[in-house]
């Protein structure tokens, strides 16, 4: 029983944040490749907004659910950024 609640809750969860949050909106348009954790789905994303070396924009996303971690470019197209991208060993 308690497990069909856990999913009834989780699936409210989720039709909940289907429609843009406010929160992603007041940010601006969701970059392409932030919109759910690549490796769980989590849509509850972290997104921070950062300029890399070279003053590139990017959009840093932490997922709360699998500690997933990526930069994605916001002229990209959903492909995570290497390590080489965000700056550093790149000189
Ligand atoms: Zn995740």
């Amino acid at each position: 029983m308690a497990r069909r609640r856990g999913d009834a809750a989780r699936a409210r969860a989720a039709q909940q944040a289907e429609p843009l949050g406010s929160l992603s909106q007041a940010a601006g348009p969701v970059v392409p490749g932030t919109e759910a954790c690549l490796r769980c789905g989590e849509r509850d994303l972290t997104r921070i907004r950062m300029t890399l070396v070279g003053g590139r924009l990017a959009v840093f996303v932490s997922c709360p659910s699998c500690e997933q971690t990526n930069w994605f470019a916001l002229d990209g197209e959903g492909v995570p950024l290497g390590r080489g991208e965000i700056g550093g060993d790149t000189a």
